[in-house]
């Protein structure tokens, strides 16, 4: 297994009680009437932890490809949100979960939609994954494709918010978490972001947001607010260590320092800033500036997987050209993907690497594959493996997947809601067309 912050690698057995690690050491023998998994010849890791998803969107994978941030959101994006009734939201997010789960994502920060918000919390709760979320905010709209039915007015957004908050922040024993998440300054007023600053600041919440991943979307807001993006979030009282701003690709000089500064969390998308062609974020740089990056999927209609794998791989990758071939080694992307998403939403006490005392949340991968045969096993789990060699995957000791199978969320019912409810919505988009 790979334990601890240095991910050393340790050959010993995890003992689990009450849903945190109770003991790490070679040899332990169980107790009478304990349950034993088998892990041998296999790797154990810390849970991923993907500090920016779209659970929401999930329908709409392969719906939205070749296109560029604010024609992908207000053509398809926007729209594709404003039909989801109820039922077809549950159905989306519980095939994200199932993605994220069977990949053995432990914990995820996700923006909901605007609407119908509890049935994301319901399906994250029965999916038994770790949850930091909430409904997306939007009361205004500078691009003129916003469909009315998204914006609400910011006092009934901010209202909205705090029933969703005494409702599920720390709900399922503490696995669930409210992060309040305005969508953008693109489309929020300054009302709004002030009035998401208060809120945050009074109940001791996170605030999750994307900021400055386009050059359009730059150019919207120093038109309107005459501030650079990150700077004028700052002004809104937006940013701090409780703030988590989804890819920060086009930043100025003082922009970074602000995020240094303000010990402000960066979740890195790089699948979703090529394939919406929005940039490459300068990784590299904000890590010697000492700002804390993790990763995330972002949304499927934008990647179009939601695989820890891929991302922690394509990071990685797209680096090495611009920095050379020493630049975020395996073991860098292995930290990201767990222990730098933890400390992004403010849980890196309690998961994120495996140690005595944290939450038993925990990924088993299976060692008889053709890409965990030879070699190190560090570069295998990150340029190699996928979610196919996840064999079996623990949130606070509850075994979620089992010999390579998602207990708490039955594939094939999973499958067929969510292509029933496309199905159901397609009529709003003739040229994508109906499975059956
Ligand atoms: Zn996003």
């Amino acid at each position: 297994m790979l334990v601890g912050e240095s991910l050393r690698e340790e050959k010993a057995d995890i003992r689990i009680e009450d849903g945190r690690i109770a003991e790490v050491a070679p040899g332990l023998a169980p107790a009478s009437g304990e349950e034993v998994l088998d892990v041998r010849d296999t790797w154990v890791l810390p849970g991923f932890v993907q500090a920016h998803v779209h659970t929401c969107q999930t329908l709409f994978r392969n719906t939205a490809d070749d296109m560029e941030l604010l024609d992908w959101l207000g053509e398809r994006i926007w729209p594709f949100e404003a039909w989801l009734d109820e039922a077809a939201l549950e159905a989306s997010s519980r095939l994200g979960l199932y993605e994220l789960l069977a990949g053995g994502t432990t914990t995820i920060l996700d923006m909901a939609t605007v609407h119908h918000t509890d049935a994301v919390f319901q399906a994250a709760e029965d999916s038994g994954i770790r949850y930091v979320g909430g409904k997306c905010l939007m009361d205004f709209d500078d691009t003129g494709r916003c469909p009315d039915g998204l914006l609400e007015e910011a006092r009934a957004a901010l209202d909205a918010t705090e029933r969703l908050i005494a409702r599920w922040h720390g709900a399922a024993d503490g696995r669930i978490a409210y992060a309040i998440a305005p969508r953008f300054a693109v489309s929020s007023t300054d009302e709004l972001l002030l009035g998401v600053a208060e809120l945050a600041a009074r109940m001791g919440l996170g605030v999750h947001t994307h900021a400055s991943e386009n050059v359009k979307e730059c150019e919207v807001v120093r038109r309107r607010t005459g501030h650079e993006n990150v700077l004028f979030l700052g002004k809104m009282g937006l940013l701090g260590p409780s703030s988590v701003l989804a890819h920060c690709i086009h930043l100025n000089d003082e922009e970074i320092d602000l995020l240094a500064s303000t010990g402000s969390h960066v979740a890195h998308c790089p699948s979703s800033n090529l394939k919406l062609a929005s940039g490459v974020a300068r990784v590299p740089e904000l890590l010697d500036r000492g700002i804390n990056i993790a990763l995330g999927a972002d949304g499927a209609p934008c990647n179009n997987r939601l695989d820890a794998f891929k991302e922690m791989r394509l990071a990685s990758l797209i680096q090495k050209p611009l920095h050379g071939p020493k630049t975020l080694p395996a073991r860098k992307m292995l930290s990201m993907a767990t222990l730098h998403g933890a400390r992004a939403l403010g849980l890196d006490a309690e998961v994120g690497t495996i140690d005595v005392g944290k939450r038993a949340d925990l990924v088993v991968i299976d060692g008889a594959s053709p890409w965990m045969s030879t070699g190190d096993p560090l570069p295998a789990i990150v340029f190699a493996c996928g979610p196919e060699s996840v064999r079996d995957v623990l949130v606070e000791g509850r075994v979620v997947k089992r010999d390579f199978e998602v207990l708490t969320l039955p594939r094939v019912r999973v499958l067929r809601d969510a292509q029933n409810a496309f199905n159901r919505l397609a009529h709003h988009f003739p040229r994508i067309g109906v499975q059956s």
